[in-house]
């Protein structure tokens, strides 16, 4: 399991709990306790950057769960530029590389999109995802709060303080790292790790706020402040002049060649520099817990130079923030469709419920890396998860799995939606794949699982059962899927000398008293103990164990083709007792 066994009352999530209640009492008694995330809708939004959100979420769950007030804040840096056009998205084409550095919200949503603009519509899947899985969260469009002057204060004092903050800037620029353009939001590959594939890559790129510059390098001077263009509204403007008692701004756009004079005492249309913008956020919110990715522990990074800025120049603190790990993906079938290839939290959802994604990022540390499985590891992972459960049920579980347990399938608002009968994932995957989803083939299927309690309505298998399915159609490669045979394969039944026409007869002999799982399972691995002249219940030998896999292999080749397969008692079940008989020669 996750957590080690060492741990006895606690876990990673109430420890962080009691350090930032401690921390929000000692710094804004009274107040509600602020937690926060950032995300940028600058494209898809990469299933790896939902750790940002989760890690803050079950502190502050956690927090809740104690009886405190919490915000979580979910920053949409949604003023942040557009940076790039993504491959892949449907109904945007290469024209939308004329918005690069505009406003995300001032680019024209994907053709054929239901919302306003190319921010929203990545936001919509992200806050869909994010309801499934009971994330509750204060949303903050920063679009919202620069239009409407909402940080004016804050970016005349950052004006005014502009010579402290280029000092602070300038202790770093000497060991520059190239981790340290980057925004935050996470899902950005920590550098010793040396392999980087496609979809982290993505991550990468899309996450965080944009890699803009931090406002120096101009002839002028040093400005912390970058409007947009009154002309064509992108960002590549140059401040020529700005005097602090008027508050009188000159610049030029180097896209367009517009100039203007503006006062930031009224102007709206512009934005801090990343570097300054996330530190005076954490002033204005007071916000006390805040993570981010592994690679803003570097020096010079933006969680570490803002630290300095927040409390030199905003009189502020810097909130605790825990460096959280890459989450990896595995497996993810290359999606030719919807997503610009890149794996986000609703494709996860697709095919797992809530509390299972909840569980991976609940039992693990912030600073442990996990993959989440898009392959066959997912039948183990939630066999894992069942046994989890079983251990909840019987009382036997280990406290920290118990408190992971709990973090993954409650929130402080109430139950998350299950699966009245959690039939193995494994199972239901195999009948979705042997059925292609034929509702009342998997119906007969699944109610002959358990002849004694049977499934009465396939209801009562859901949503897991939907799950499977997706994850078989839209996972399981065309080669992978099980095919049943129509017609017997005579050439290999004429083949069998008598001691595989035996197994066969035993098989077919024992259907009748053994259709079920538990039945039919007991069957198959007795046959070859029978032909073996051993008792049913005898212990296996290597050479049962030999002659078990090749007694497998032949049904496996009889009935599907291939020497392997889904488990053979959901086989059997699946195929239903007529067809075996028929494939199996009877
Ligand atoms: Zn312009």
């Amino acid at each position: 399991m996750a957590e080690s066994q060492t741990s006895t009352e606690t876990d990673w999530v109430s420890r962080f709990a009691d350090d930032v209640i401690a921390e929000s009492e000692r710094r804004a008694p009274g107040k509600p306790v602020v937690v926060a995330s950032g995300l940028s809708p600058s494209g898809p939004i990469h299933l790896g950057n939902l750790r940002e959100v989760m890690t803050p979420h079950l502190v502050a769950d956690e927090i809740r769960r104690r009886g405190h007030t919490v915000r979580h804040l979910i920053s949409w840096d949604d003023y942040d530029r557009y940076r790039k056009v993504p491959n892949g998205v449907p109904g945007v084409d290469s024209t939308w590389a004329e918005h690069i550095g505009k406003p995300l919200t001032s680019v024209p949503a994907p053709a054929g999109s239901a919302h306003p603009n190319w921010a929203e519509h990545f936001k919509a899947a992200m806050t869909e995802a994010l309801d499934e899985l009971g994330v509750e969260y204060d949303g903050i469009s920063q679009t919202e709060q620069y239009t409407a002057g909402t940080y004016r204060e804050q970016i005349l004092h950052a004006m005014k303080h502009r010579a402290d903050i280029d000092a602070v800037l300038d202790r770093y620029r000497t060991k520059k790292d190239p981790a340290a353009a980057q925004g935050k939001g996470g899902g950005k590959k920590p550098q010793q790790q040396k392999k980087v594939d496609e979809a982290e890559l993505e991550a990468a790129e899309g996450s965080g706020a944009a890699d803009e510059d931090d406002g120096s390098g101009n002839s002028a001077g040093y400005f912390p402040y970058k409007p947009y263009c009154g002309n064509c509204e992108k960002d590549l403007t140059v401040v020529t002049s700005y005097d602090d008692d008027t508050t009188e701004l000159n610049y030029t756009c180097s896209a367009c060649g517009f100039a203007e004079t503006v006062r930031l005492s009224e102007f709206n249309r512009g934005k801090l520099v990343w570097k300054v913008d996330w530190p005076m956020r954490w002033a204005y919110e007071g916000v006390i817990f805040e993570p981010s990715g592994v690679d803003h522990s570097s020096p010079g990074s933006s969680f570490v130079v803002g630290g300095q800025i927040v409390r030199e120049v905003f009189d502020g603190v810097q909130p605790i923030g825990p460096m959280y790990a890459f989450v990896g993906i595995s497996g993810m079938a290359k999606m030719s469709s919807s997503k610009g290839g890149v794996p986000t939290p609703a494709d996860a959802l697709k095919i797992m419920e809530a509390p299972l994604l909840r569980w991976l990022y609940a039992r693990r540390k912030p600073n442990q890396s996990f993959k989440i499985a898009f392959d066959q590891e997912i039948q183990r992972l939630y066999d894992e998860w069942d046994s989890l459960g079983r251990k909840v049920a019987d009382g036997t579980v280990l406290p920290a799995d118990a408190a992971a347990y709990s973090r993954a399938v409650r929130t402080a608002a109430g139950e998350l939606p299950s699966t009245p009968r959690p039939l193995p994932y494994r199972t239901l995957a195999s009948v979705a794949d042997i059925t292609a989803g034929a509702e009342d083939q998997t119906l007969r299927i699944l109610g002959e699982l358990d002849p004694a309690n049977p499934l009465t309505s396939l209801d009562e298998a859901r949503p897991r059962l939907d799950r499977a399915e997706n994850w078989i159609t839209t996972q399981v490669p065309a080669e992978a899927r099980t095919i049943v045979r129509d017609e017997p394969d005579t050439e290999l039944l004429g083949s069998l000398d008598d001691q595989g026409r035996e197994s066969l007869r035993l098989l077919l002999e024992g259907l009748d008293t053994h259709w079920s799982l538990d039945g039919l399972t007991t069957l198959v691995y007795g046959v070859p103990k029978v032909l073996a002249g051993l008792e049913p219940d005898a212990k296996p030998t290597p050479e049962l164990k030999a002659a078990q896999r090749s007694f497998f292999a032949l049904l496996y080749r009889l009935l599907v083709s291939r020497d392997t397969g889904p488990r053979l008692p959901t086989l059997l079940l699946a195929v239903g007792a007529d067809r075996v008989r028929r494939l199996l020669g009877a």
